[in-house]
Protein backbone atom coordinates (compact mmCIF):
# COMPACT_ATOMS: atom_id res chain seq x y z
CA UNK A 1 0.00 0.00 0.00
CA UNK A 2 1.25 3.51 -0.62
CA UNK A 3 -0.40 5.09 2.37
CA UNK A 4 -1.20 4.11 5.79
CA UNK A 5 -4.38 6.56 5.56
CA UNK A 6 -6.02 8.34 2.95
CA UNK A 7 -8.11 11.45 4.47
CA UNK A 8 -10.68 12.76 1.41
CA UNK A 9 -11.12 16.56 2.66
CA UNK A 10 -8.63 19.14 3.60
CA UNK A 11 -11.29 20.81 6.00
CA UNK A 12 -10.55 21.16 9.38
CA UNK A 13 -11.98 18.12 10.29
CA UNK A 14 -9.56 15.77 7.81
CA UNK A 15 -6.80 17.82 8.82
CA UNK A 16 -6.97 17.51 12.87
CA UNK A 17 -7.88 13.48 11.88
CA UNK A 18 -4.53 13.55 9.72
CA UNK A 19 -2.41 15.16 12.10
CA UNK A 20 -3.00 12.68 15.05
CA UNK A 21 -2.26 9.69 12.85
CA UNK A 22 1.04 11.08 11.37
CA UNK A 23 1.76 11.99 14.87
CA UNK A 24 2.07 8.02 15.41
CA UNK A 25 4.31 8.06 12.76
CA UNK A 26 1.97 6.27 9.56
CA UNK A 27 2.56 7.89 6.85
CA UNK A 28 -0.63 9.92 5.92
CA UNK A 29 -1.94 11.64 2.97
CA UNK A 30 -4.51 14.45 2.71
CA UNK A 31 -5.96 15.21 -0.74
CA UNK A 32 -8.18 18.58 -0.61
CA UNK A 33 -10.28 19.27 -4.42
CA UNK A 34 -9.92 23.02 -3.77
CA UNK A 35 -6.52 24.34 -5.01
CA UNK A 36 -6.15 26.91 -1.31
CA UNK A 37 -6.86 25.16 1.97
CA UNK A 38 -9.78 27.17 3.84
CA UNK A 39 -11.25 28.52 0.58
CA UNK A 40 -13.93 29.02 -0.20
CA UNK A 41 -15.43 30.12 2.91
CA UNK A 42 -18.39 28.60 3.79
CA UNK A 43 -19.15 29.26 7.32
CA UNK A 44 -20.20 31.95 10.25
CA UNK A 45 -17.24 31.39 11.84
CA UNK A 46 -18.79 30.87 15.19
CA UNK A 47 -17.29 28.95 17.79
CA UNK A 48 -16.72 28.43 21.57
CA UNK A 49 -13.42 28.97 23.14
CA UNK A 50 -13.87 25.68 24.32
CA UNK A 51 -13.50 24.26 20.51
CA UNK A 52 -10.87 26.36 19.77
CA UNK A 53 -8.79 24.94 22.30
CA UNK A 54 -9.79 21.38 20.56
CA UNK A 55 -8.42 22.44 17.70
CA UNK A 56 -5.15 23.92 19.06
CA UNK A 57 -5.71 26.74 16.45
CA UNK A 58 -3.17 29.70 17.52
CA UNK A 59 -5.75 32.31 19.28
CA UNK A 60 -4.46 34.61 16.98
CA UNK A 61 -7.99 33.71 14.23
CA UNK A 62 -10.31 34.99 16.75
CA UNK A 63 -11.63 38.48 15.35
CA UNK A 64 -14.49 39.03 17.95
CA UNK A 65 -15.62 38.54 20.96
CA UNK A 66 -19.28 37.81 21.42
CA UNK A 67 -21.09 38.18 24.78
CA UNK A 68 -24.96 37.17 24.07
CA UNK A 69 -27.62 38.03 21.51
CA UNK A 70 -30.98 39.13 21.02
CA UNK A 71 -33.91 36.74 19.68
CA UNK A 72 -36.55 38.52 17.74
CA UNK A 73 -39.35 36.74 17.59
CA UNK A 74 -41.69 37.01 14.66
CA UNK A 75 -44.59 39.70 15.76
CA UNK A 76 -41.09 41.97 16.92
CA UNK A 77 -41.10 41.36 20.64
CA UNK A 78 -37.00 41.09 21.45
CA UNK A 79 -35.86 38.46 24.44
CA UNK A 80 -32.41 39.96 25.31
CA UNK A 81 -30.10 37.93 25.88
CA UNK A 82 -26.35 39.05 26.84
CA UNK A 83 -24.30 39.82 30.03
CA UNK A 84 -20.27 40.74 30.63
CA UNK A 85 -19.53 36.65 30.06
CA UNK A 86 -18.27 35.91 26.36
CA UNK A 87 -20.67 33.17 24.74
CA UNK A 88 -18.93 33.03 21.40
CA UNK A 89 -15.73 34.08 19.36
CA UNK A 90 -15.54 34.99 15.70
CA UNK A 91 -13.00 33.60 14.10
CA UNK A 92 -11.25 33.88 10.61
CA UNK A 93 -12.44 30.28 8.86
CA UNK A 94 -9.78 30.17 6.25
CA UNK A 95 -7.06 30.87 8.62
CA UNK A 96 -8.68 28.43 11.13
CA UNK A 97 -8.14 25.87 8.45
CA UNK A 98 -5.13 26.84 7.46
CA UNK A 99 -4.07 26.69 10.79
CA UNK A 100 -5.00 23.02 10.99
CA UNK A 101 -3.69 22.08 7.84
CA UNK A 102 -0.22 23.23 8.93
CA UNK A 103 -0.28 21.30 12.50
CA UNK A 104 -1.11 18.16 10.32
CA UNK A 105 1.86 18.79 7.62
CA UNK A 106 4.26 19.56 10.83
CA UNK A 107 2.83 15.97 12.11
CA UNK A 108 4.51 14.34 8.97
CA UNK A 109 1.09 14.08 6.62
CA UNK A 110 1.04 15.12 3.34
CA UNK A 111 -1.39 17.66 1.69
CA UNK A 112 -2.38 17.34 -2.06
CA UNK A 113 -4.29 20.81 -2.48
CA UNK A 114 -6.18 20.82 -5.84
CA UNK A 115 -6.50 17.00 -5.90
CA UNK A 116 -9.90 15.40 -6.07
CA UNK A 117 -10.91 12.19 -5.28
CA UNK A 118 -12.96 10.95 -8.21
CA UNK A 119 -13.50 6.86 -7.70
CA UNK A 120 -12.53 4.71 -4.66
CA UNK A 121 -12.59 1.10 -5.34
CA UNK A 122 -12.03 -2.12 -2.40
CA UNK A 123 -9.24 -3.99 -2.95
CA UNK A 124 -7.25 -6.96 -1.16
CA UNK A 125 -5.52 -4.80 2.03
CA UNK A 126 -7.10 -2.25 1.31
CA UNK A 127 -8.82 1.04 -1.01
CA UNK A 128 -7.84 2.18 -4.80
CA UNK A 129 -7.95 5.49 -4.38
CA UNK A 130 -8.48 7.52 -8.11
CA UNK A 131 -7.18 11.14 -7.98
CA UNK A 132 -7.98 14.12 -10.61
CA UNK A 133 -5.58 16.76 -10.29
CA UNK A 134 -7.57 20.31 -10.85
CA UNK A 135 -7.60 21.81 -14.16
CA UNK A 136 -6.33 18.43 -15.98
CA UNK A 137 -9.56 17.25 -16.98
CA UNK A 138 -8.01 13.34 -18.11
CA UNK A 139 -5.46 13.18 -15.85
CA UNK A 140 -6.10 10.89 -12.99
CA UNK A 141 -3.36 9.54 -10.32
CA UNK A 142 -4.01 6.29 -8.69
CA UNK A 143 -2.97 5.26 -5.34
CA UNK A 144 -3.51 2.53 -2.76
CA UNK A 145 -4.26 3.10 1.42
CA UNK A 146 -4.90 0.60 4.13
CA UNK A 147 -7.99 2.84 5.36
CA UNK A 148 -9.52 6.44 4.24
CA UNK A 149 -11.25 8.61 6.23
CA UNK A 150 -14.07 10.32 4.32
CA UNK A 151 -14.00 14.12 5.93
CA UNK A 152 -15.29 15.15 2.76
CA UNK A 153 -18.17 16.78 4.18
CA UNK A 154 -22.03 16.98 3.33
CA UNK A 155 -21.84 15.78 -0.48
CA UNK A 156 -19.20 13.08 1.24
CA UNK A 157 -18.13 10.46 -1.62
CA UNK A 158 -16.56 8.18 0.41
CA UNK A 159 -20.31 7.76 1.99
CA UNK A 160 -21.72 7.41 -1.31
CA UNK A 161 -19.04 4.82 -2.24
CA UNK A 162 -19.74 2.75 1.16
CA UNK A 163 -23.78 2.58 0.24
CA UNK A 164 -24.28 5.36 3.52
CA UNK A 165 -27.05 7.54 2.79
CA UNK A 166 -27.90 10.91 5.07
CA UNK A 167 -30.37 9.90 7.36
CA UNK A 168 -32.37 13.31 7.16
CA UNK A 169 -32.76 16.47 6.25
CA UNK A 170 -29.71 18.90 4.76
CA UNK A 171 -30.66 22.39 5.23
CA UNK A 172 -29.43 24.95 2.57
CA UNK A 173 -28.00 28.23 4.03
CA UNK A 174 -27.03 31.58 2.69
CA UNK A 175 -24.49 33.96 4.12
CA UNK A 176 -22.50 36.86 3.86
CA UNK A 177 -19.38 39.01 5.08
CA UNK A 178 -20.76 42.83 4.70
CA UNK A 179 -19.44 46.06 5.88
CA UNK A 180 -22.20 47.53 8.42
CA UNK A 181 -20.86 50.74 9.56
CA UNK A 182 -23.83 51.24 12.19
CA UNK A 183 -23.81 47.94 13.94
CA UNK A 184 -21.54 47.51 16.31
CA UNK A 185 -20.74 45.65 20.11
CA UNK A 186 -20.50 42.48 20.41
CA UNK A 187 -24.33 41.28 20.79
CA UNK A 188 -25.78 39.49 18.00
CA UNK A 189 -29.25 39.70 16.30
CA UNK A 190 -31.04 36.31 15.82
CA UNK A 191 -34.55 36.28 13.76
CA UNK A 192 -37.06 33.54 14.16
CA UNK A 193 -40.10 33.25 12.45
CA UNK A 194 -42.02 30.70 9.21
CA UNK A 195 -42.21 33.94 7.14
CA UNK A 196 -39.02 35.00 8.36
CA UNK A 197 -36.59 31.45 7.86
CA UNK A 198 -38.96 29.00 7.96
CA UNK A 199 -37.43 26.07 9.84
CA UNK A 200 -34.29 27.93 10.72
CA UNK A 201 -33.51 31.42 11.94
CA UNK A 202 -31.52 34.29 10.33
CA UNK A 203 -28.77 35.58 11.94
CA UNK A 204 -26.42 39.10 12.28
CA UNK A 205 -23.08 39.11 14.20
CA UNK A 206 -20.82 42.04 14.50
CA UNK A 207 -17.05 41.29 13.90
CA UNK A 208 -16.13 44.87 14.49
CA UNK A 209 -14.93 47.70 12.88
CA UNK A 210 -18.13 48.03 11.34
CA UNK A 211 -17.65 44.98 9.76
CA UNK A 212 -20.68 42.09 10.54
CA UNK A 213 -21.61 38.50 9.29
CA UNK A 214 -25.53 37.92 8.17
CA UNK A 215 -26.84 35.06 7.26
CA UNK A 216 -30.45 32.54 7.05
CA UNK A 217 -31.94 28.91 6.33
CA UNK A 218 -34.25 28.41 4.58
CA UNK A 219 -35.71 24.85 2.63
CA UNK A 220 -35.95 26.60 -0.93
CA UNK A 221 -34.47 29.74 -1.69
CA UNK A 222 -32.50 30.92 1.51
CA UNK A 223 -30.80 33.96 -0.32
CA UNK A 224 -34.59 35.32 -1.09
CA UNK A 225 -35.14 35.20 2.36
CA UNK A 226 -31.83 36.87 2.82
CA UNK A 227 -32.94 40.05 0.90
CA UNK A 228 -36.31 40.06 2.79
CA UNK A 229 -34.86 39.85 5.83
CA UNK A 230 -32.92 42.92 4.99
CA UNK A 231 -35.16 44.40 3.80
CA UNK A 232 -37.61 44.57 6.61
CA UNK A 233 -34.66 45.55 9.03
CA UNK A 234 -33.97 48.87 7.37
CA UNK A 235 -32.42 50.23 11.53
CA UNK A 236 -29.81 47.86 11.25
CA UNK A 237 -29.25 47.04 7.59
CA UNK A 238 -28.87 51.08 6.44
CA UNK A 239 -25.30 51.58 4.57
CA UNK A 240 -24.81 47.07 4.02
CA UNK A 241 -22.74 46.18 1.26
CA UNK A 242 -21.72 42.72 0.49
CA UNK A 243 -18.14 41.98 0.88
CA UNK A 244 -18.09 38.30 -0.23
CA UNK A 245 -21.18 35.33 0.06
CA UNK A 246 -21.36 31.88 0.19
CA UNK A 247 -24.06 29.47 0.60
CA UNK A 248 -24.28 25.78 1.70
CA UNK A 249 -25.58 22.73 3.29
CA UNK A 250 -25.67 21.58 7.04
CA UNK A 251 -26.84 18.13 7.37
CA UNK A 252 -29.37 17.76 10.32
CA UNK A 253 -29.89 13.84 10.93
CA UNK A 254 -28.20 11.37 13.20
CA UNK A 255 -25.97 9.28 11.10
CA UNK A 256 -26.39 5.45 12.30
CA UNK A 257 -23.49 3.79 10.49
CA UNK A 258 -20.26 5.95 9.71
CA UNK A 259 -17.69 3.17 9.10
CA UNK A 260 -17.36 0.33 6.33
CA UNK A 261 -14.04 -2.24 5.57
CA UNK A 262 -11.11 0.15 5.65
CA UNK A 263 -13.55 3.31 5.96
CA UNK A 264 -14.30 5.59 8.46
CA UNK A 265 -16.42 8.82 8.09
CA UNK A 266 -15.88 12.07 10.06
CA UNK A 267 -17.37 15.70 10.24
CA UNK A 268 -19.67 16.89 8.18
CA UNK A 269 -19.65 13.62 6.30
CA UNK A 270 -20.99 11.88 8.90
CA UNK A 271 -23.85 14.03 10.34
CA UNK A 272 -21.69 15.67 13.40
CA UNK A 273 -23.24 18.75 13.40
CA UNK A 274 -25.81 20.37 15.95
CA UNK A 275 -29.03 19.81 14.81
CA UNK A 276 -30.23 23.21 16.52
CA UNK A 277 -27.91 25.90 14.98
CA UNK A 278 -26.30 23.54 12.13
CA UNK A 279 -22.70 24.39 13.94
CA UNK A 280 -20.37 21.69 12.88
CA UNK A 281 -16.93 22.52 13.74
CA UNK A 282 -17.35 21.44 17.61
CA UNK A 283 -18.69 18.33 17.12
CA UNK A 284 -16.74 17.73 14.34
CA UNK A 285 -13.27 17.94 16.01
CA UNK A 286 -14.31 15.80 18.95
CA UNK A 287 -15.23 12.71 16.37
CA UNK A 288 -12.47 13.63 15.00
CA UNK A 289 -9.98 12.52 17.87
CA UNK A 290 -12.32 9.48 18.21
CA UNK A 291 -11.99 8.81 14.28
CA UNK A 292 -7.93 8.97 14.58
CA UNK A 293 -7.84 6.60 17.70
CA UNK A 294 -9.69 4.16 16.11
CA UNK A 295 -7.82 4.62 13.34
CA UNK A 296 -4.92 3.89 15.06
CA UNK A 297 -5.88 0.94 16.67
CA UNK A 298 -7.41 -0.68 13.68
CA UNK A 299 -3.25 0.04 11.85
CA UNK A 300 -1.51 -1.46 15.61
CA UNK A 301 -3.73 -4.56 14.72
CA UNK A 302 -3.78 -4.54 10.95
CA UNK A 303 -7.42 -4.69 11.70
CA UNK A 304 -9.42 -3.51 8.60
CA UNK A 305 -12.81 -5.51 9.21
CA UNK A 306 -16.37 -3.71 9.38
CA UNK A 307 -16.64 -5.21 12.96
CA UNK A 308 -13.66 -3.88 14.33
CA UNK A 309 -14.05 -0.35 13.00
CA UNK A 310 -17.66 -0.17 14.46
CA UNK A 311 -15.91 0.51 18.03
CA UNK A 312 -15.99 3.95 16.30
CA UNK A 313 -19.45 4.60 15.92
CA UNK A 314 -20.46 3.43 19.27
CA UNK A 315 -17.54 5.19 20.64
CA UNK A 316 -18.37 8.85 19.06
CA UNK A 317 -22.85 8.00 19.26
CA UNK A 318 -21.61 7.70 23.29
CA UNK A 319 -19.70 10.99 22.78
CA UNK A 320 -22.26 13.04 21.15
CA UNK A 321 -25.35 11.10 20.69
CA UNK A 322 -27.49 11.74 22.87
CA UNK A 323 -26.85 15.47 22.05
CA UNK A 324 -27.54 14.85 18.22
CA UNK A 325 -30.88 13.30 19.27
CA UNK A 326 -32.10 15.85 22.20
CA UNK A 327 -31.26 18.73 19.78
CA UNK A 328 -33.32 16.69 17.03
CA UNK A 329 -36.17 16.33 19.34
CA UNK A 330 -36.24 20.19 19.94
CA UNK A 331 -35.82 21.24 16.79
CA UNK A 332 -39.07 18.50 15.78
CA UNK A 333 -40.75 20.85 18.87
CA UNK A 334 -39.15 23.98 17.14
CA UNK A 335 -41.00 22.99 13.31
CA UNK A 336 -44.36 22.67 14.31
CA UNK A 337 -44.09 26.28 16.18
CA UNK A 338 -46.87 28.76 14.62
CA UNK A 339 -45.66 32.08 14.74
CA UNK A 340 -48.16 32.70 17.42
CA UNK A 341 -46.16 29.98 19.27
CA UNK A 342 -43.46 31.66 18.88
CA UNK A 343 -44.44 34.96 20.12
CA UNK A 344 -45.73 33.59 23.20
CA UNK A 345 -42.95 31.47 24.34
CA UNK A 346 -40.71 34.51 23.66
CA UNK A 347 -43.28 36.74 25.63
CA UNK A 348 -43.20 33.96 28.64
CA UNK A 349 -39.59 34.20 28.92
CA UNK A 350 -39.15 37.98 28.22
CA UNK A 351 -38.48 38.34 32.02
CA UNK A 352 -35.45 38.84 34.33
CA UNK A 353 -35.73 34.90 35.97
CA UNK A 354 -35.78 32.91 32.51
CA UNK A 355 -33.04 35.61 30.91
CA UNK A 356 -30.75 35.05 33.87
CA UNK A 357 -31.43 30.82 33.97
CA UNK A 358 -30.69 31.22 29.99
CA UNK A 359 -27.24 32.88 30.21
CA UNK A 360 -26.27 30.93 33.03
CA UNK A 361 -27.08 27.63 31.45
CA UNK A 362 -27.11 28.59 27.34
CA UNK A 363 -24.24 26.50 26.31
CA UNK A 364 -22.89 27.30 22.47
CA UNK A 365 -22.13 23.37 22.38
CA UNK A 366 -24.32 21.36 24.63
CA UNK A 367 -27.52 23.01 23.90
CA UNK A 368 -28.90 20.37 26.08
CA UNK A 369 -27.75 21.54 29.31
CA UNK A 370 -30.19 24.78 29.18
CA UNK A 371 -32.97 22.01 28.34
CA UNK A 372 -31.91 19.56 30.92
CA UNK A 373 -31.95 22.83 33.72
CA UNK A 374 -35.81 23.37 31.93
CA UNK A 375 -36.45 19.86 32.44
CA UNK A 376 -35.64 20.26 36.03
CA UNK A 377 -38.26 23.21 36.62
CA UNK A 378 -41.96 22.94 37.42
CA UNK A 379 -43.98 20.25 35.91
CA UNK A 380 -45.47 22.71 33.39
CA UNK A 381 -41.70 23.42 31.89
CA UNK A 382 -40.84 19.51 31.43
CA UNK A 383 -43.98 19.35 29.67
CA UNK A 384 -43.22 21.89 27.35
CA UNK A 385 -39.22 20.27 26.92
CA UNK A 386 -41.30 16.68 26.23
CA UNK A 387 -44.07 17.42 24.30
CA UNK A 388 -43.51 20.35 23.08
CA UNK A 389 -45.22 23.90 22.87
CA UNK A 390 -48.77 23.45 22.11
CA UNK A 391 -49.84 21.81 25.81
CA UNK A 392 -48.86 25.96 26.43
CA UNK A 393 -51.75 27.02 24.64
CA UNK A 394 -53.89 24.77 26.83
CA UNK A 395 -52.46 26.19 29.85
CA UNK A 396 -52.85 29.84 29.44
CA UNK A 397 -54.23 29.69 33.11
CA UNK A 398 -50.47 28.29 34.22
CA UNK A 399 -48.79 31.15 32.47
CA UNK A 400 -50.86 33.73 33.71
CA UNK A 401 -49.23 32.51 36.80
CA UNK A 402 -45.98 32.58 35.86
CA UNK A 403 -46.28 36.10 34.51
C1 LIG B 1 -23.24 29.07 5.72
C2 LIG B 1 -22.68 28.19 6.78
C3 LIG B 1 -22.36 28.72 8.02
C4 LIG B 1 -21.82 27.91 9.02
N1 LIG B 1 -21.47 28.48 10.22
C5 LIG B 1 -20.90 27.72 11.18
C6 LIG B 1 -20.47 28.31 12.40
O1 LIG B 1 -20.61 29.50 12.62
N2 LIG B 1 -19.90 27.50 13.34
C7 LIG B 1 -19.71 26.14 13.13
O2 LIG B 1 -19.21 25.45 14.03
N3 LIG B 1 -20.10 25.58 11.98
C8 LIG B 1 -20.67 26.32 10.99
N4 LIG B 1 -21.05 25.75 9.79
C9 LIG B 1 -20.77 24.31 9.60
C10 LIG B 1 -19.28 24.09 9.37
O3 LIG B 1 -18.84 24.92 8.34
C11 LIG B 1 -19.03 22.61 9.02
O4 LIG B 1 -19.64 21.82 10.00
C12 LIG B 1 -17.53 22.31 8.99
O5 LIG B 1 -16.91 22.98 7.93
C13 LIG B 1 -17.32 20.81 8.82
O6 LIG B 1 -15.97 20.53 8.63
P1 LIG B 1 -15.52 19.27 7.75
O7 LIG B 1 -14.03 19.29 7.76
O8 LIG B 1 -16.26 18.06 8.20
O9 LIG B 1 -16.09 19.56 6.30
P2 LIG B 1 -15.75 20.74 5.30
O10 LIG B 1 -15.31 21.95 6.03
O11 LIG B 1 -16.92 20.83 4.40
O12 LIG B 1 -14.50 20.18 4.51
C14 LIG B 1 -14.62 19.14 3.56
C15 LIG B 1 -13.53 19.36 2.54
O13 LIG B 1 -13.52 18.24 1.66
C16 LIG B 1 -13.28 18.70 0.35
N5 LIG B 1 -13.77 17.66 -0.55
C17 LIG B 1 -15.06 17.28 -0.76
N6 LIG B 1 -15.13 16.28 -1.65
C18 LIG B 1 -13.84 16.01 -2.02
C19 LIG B 1 -13.25 15.06 -2.92
N7 LIG B 1 -13.99 14.19 -3.59
N8 LIG B 1 -11.90 15.07 -3.07
C20 LIG B 1 -11.13 15.95 -2.37
N9 LIG B 1 -11.64 16.87 -1.52
C21 LIG B 1 -12.97 16.89 -1.33
C22 LIG B 1 -14.04 20.02 0.29
O14 LIG B 1 -13.54 20.85 -0.73
C23 LIG B 1 -13.77 20.59 1.67
O15 LIG B 1 -12.63 21.39 1.70
C24 LIG B 1 -21.61 26.52 8.79
C25 LIG B 1 -21.96 25.97 7.54
C26 LIG B 1 -22.49 26.79 6.55
C27 LIG B 1 -22.83 26.17 5.22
Amino acid sequence: MDYDVVVVGGGPVGCAVARDIAAAGFKVLVAEEHPKIGLPVRCAGLISSRTLELSRVSLRVIVHKLTGARLHAPGGEVLELYGKRVYALAIDRAAFDRDLATQAAAAGAEIACGMRVVDLEFVPGGVLVQLRQQGSRDKTIELTSRLIVGADGYRSLVARRLGVLPKGDKVPLYAAEVELPNYKGQIADIFIGNQVAPGWFGWVMPTGQGMARIGIGAPRRPHEYFKQLVNLHPDIFQGMRIIQHTSGYVPVYLQDKSYGPHSLLVGDAAGHVKPISGGGLFFGLKCAEICAATALAALDKNDFSEDFLSHYQRNWDMTIGEEIRCGLKHRQVFLNLTDKDMDQLVRFFNKPYWCKLILKYGDLDYHSKLAGRLADLPHWANLFIKNGFNFMAASTGFLNLTR
